[in-house]
């Protein structure tokens, strides 16, 4: 019985802290604070303030990202969309737009970051340069760190409506995540996905195989 309490009281606490995740807890799974990291976080809090989200325990939020950046992990921290759960989409486009559904409304929002919304920094584009090409001073370094902080400040105090325009999404909620059986791939033996394969000479095999062998 105290093993049942103590369970139902675990799983309840894990809930609340999921809804209440922060920034520092996308740091601790990013690794490191930065411009993009908070751009993120904020536009996470957007999403779940304008389409009534919490944390997706399962495939409740579904995302579709249109960079591979840093914005990335703050999204799957805050939201609870993340890679292994079939509920977060990341498309390399080079674009800082993101579309958010509530599967549970059917309600969607496209946001994307408004043109003007980063006045460029020449200081911190050329000091980043020199501090990533291991030039950079002692004094140039922390002056660096310094106007990163800055950007980043500056960017979790500004409400997501001043940075992201909203727009309808491009395409409908994608289907829910599917389990696969496996199949052995006939040409290196492995085990794999048969939803995954590729159709070569009339048989399935992997698609390492497909391009490789
Ligand atoms: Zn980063
Ligand atoms: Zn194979």
């Amino acid at each position: 019985m105290k093993c049942v309490i103590f369970l139902f009281m675990n799983s309840d606490t894990m809930l609340k802290d999921f809804s209440k995740r922060n920034y520092d807890d996308a740091i601790a799974f990013h690794g490191h604070s930065c411009g993009g990291l908070a751009l993120g976080y904020v536009v996470s809090l957007y999403a779940r303030e304008l389409l009534d989200l919490d944390y997706s325990e399962d495939e409740e939020i579904v995302v579709i990202t249109e960079t591979d950046s840093c914005t990335v992990d703050a999204i799957q921290t805050i939201l609870g969309t993340t890679a292994g759960k079939g509920n977060l989409f990341v498309n390399n486009w080079g674009k800082n737009a993101f579309t958010f559904y509530n599967r549970k409304t059917g309600k969607a929002v496209r946001l994307m970051m408004r043109p003007d919304f980063f006045k460029p920094s020449p200081e911190l584009d050329a000091l980043r340069e020199k501090v990533f090409s291991e030039t950079a001073t002692e004094e140039e370094i922390s002056k660096y760190h310094a106007l990163s902080d800055q950007r980043v400040n500056d960017i979790l105090s500004t409400h997501g409506s001043q940075i992201y325009d909203i727009k309808e999404p491009q395409q409908p909620v994608p289907e829910k995540a599917k389990i696969f059986s496996n199949i052995i791939c006939p040409i290196c033996n492995e085990s794999v996905g048969v939803a995954r394969c590729v159709e070569k000479d009339g048989q399935k095999i992997c698609q390492f195989c497909a391009q490789n062998k």
